[in-house]
């Protein structure tokens, strides 16, 4: 094996050099990867009091300034400093589209090609933020566009952080004053729960009365259910779990989730039932698409009564939305009605959710942004679907 000759130091320019360096260099920090403790670390580390960063927090999460010149109550010289050490960079915008129901849905560019969505649904008494986690999904239920699209990475906390402030700052939202985004609901694309550091440090955000200020129920998060990690949330963080169930046995949950496989849906009620142990007086709320013929028939109905006997719950019912070279189909009202009228009847608390948005595909498991997909699993999923084994919609 020979080894390489160094080039003579001479011979390498200038420019070169400086690219070397930079890219040599650490990347600055970006302010929205940072809770408050986090922010105040950074701050000490900088040789600055942590107090300097709660004053910063107010300025980026209350008035959406994001330009360390214009925060008026820093000395110009802690300016210079801060714009020299931090950045503060949101994701960057490649689309927004409201929906006749004003639902409002942003594409967000990330790195390499991909996209994500965040999408805002306003109601009468509350606006929800539904925020992604991940691009794409490794999950692949069955049912849900983003898992047919594969799973490229996770998100960094400023990228899930920084979907709630580009709504926020769309809003003109002030928390505790002008409060137009009141909940955060962790349902866009991906599995928050594999992606639990960042997800924490965003939620924490969320709650956080020099962030967004939202109470600890008002954020939402949703998992298709990873029995471990939903003990480690009951341990850090206060907030709403919501569990995507879909399935009232076995047998069919795993046909249509496969990590119903390793977390079977007793495992999953006990983690449940130790969640709500943590916090009086919570409910978990069990999301349960409607699959016409599958899962909403009146066998169902009554398998999913004795689940929810089990844990202090509320049952979702959500009309499935459908995506290109899906096999599956919404169940027709009147089944759903019906199948809710037997879980009301049975004392089990039961809401059938407004499908909002759909007409811009922002609904439910319609987000795909864009996801290039390193498993390989929209591949697969386009070779079945041509081979016949997926029937086009
Ligand atoms: N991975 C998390 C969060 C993302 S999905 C989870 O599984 O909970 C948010 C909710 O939308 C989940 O309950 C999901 O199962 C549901 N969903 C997915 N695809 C859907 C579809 N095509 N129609 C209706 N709901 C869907």
């Amino acid at each position: 094996m020979t080894a390489p000759v160094p080039a003579p130091a001479a011979r390498v320019s200038a420019a070169a050099a400086a690219r070397a360096a930079a890219a040599a260099a650490p990347a600055r920090p970006n302010l929205f990867d940072h809770d408050r403790n986090g922010l105040r670390a950074l701050f000490v580390q900088l040789g600055e009091q942590p107090w300097r960063a709660d004053q910063v927090m107010k300025w980026v999460y209350h008035r959406h300034v994001t330009d360390f010149a214009q925060m008026s109550d820093i000395g110009k010289a802690l300016q210079h400093k801060l714009a020299q050490s931090i950045d503060i960079v949101p994701p960057n915008t490649i689309f927004e589209k409201q929906a006749s129901d004003g639902t409002h849905k942003w594409l967000l560019g990330m790195d390499g090609g991909n996209a994500i969505e965040a999408v805002f649904i306003p109601e009468t008494s509350r606006g929800t933020l539904c925020v992604s986690s991940q691009v794409g999904c490794a999950l692949a239920c069955q049912f849900c566009s983003t898992g047919a699209q594969g799973f490229n990475r996770n998100l960094s906390a400023a990228e899930i952080t920084g979907q709630v402030w580009i709504a926020a700052r769309h809003l003109g939202n002030v928390p505790h004053h002008q409060r137009k985004l009141t909940n955060v609901v962790m349902m866009g694309m991906g599995e928050p729960l594999l992606n639990f550091d960042n997800v924490v440090t965003a939620m924490s955000v969320m709650r956080d009365d020099l962030g967004f200020g939202l109470a600890n129920k008002r954020v939402t998060l949703s998992t298709a259910g990873l029995v471990p990690m939903i003990d480690r949330l009951g341990e850090v963080a206060d907030v709403s779990l919501a569990v995507s169930l879909h399935a009232p046995n076995d047998e069919l949950r795993s046909e249509l989730m496969p990590i119903n496989r390793k977390y079977p849906i007793q495992a999953l009620l006990d983690a449940c039932v130790r969640y709500t142990q943590r916090r009086p007086r919570t409910t978990i709320t069990f999301e349960y698409t409607m699959l016409k013929g599958v899962n909403d028939q009146p066998a169902h109905a009554r398998q999913l009564i004795k689940l929810m006997r089990k844990v202090p719950s509320k049952v979702n019912l959500i009309p499935f939305n459908s995506f290109h070279g899906t096999q599956f189909e919404r169940s027709d009202e009147t089944v759903i009605r019906a199948f809710q009228k037997l879980l009301l009847d049975a004392g089990v608390l039961t809401m059938v959710r407004r499908t909002r948005g759909d007409d811009i595909d922002a609904a439910c498991g319609q987000l795909k942004g864009q996801v290039v997909d390193r498993t390989r699993r929209q591949q697969e999923f386009r070779r079945r679907l041509e081979g016949g084994a997926v029937d086009a919609a």
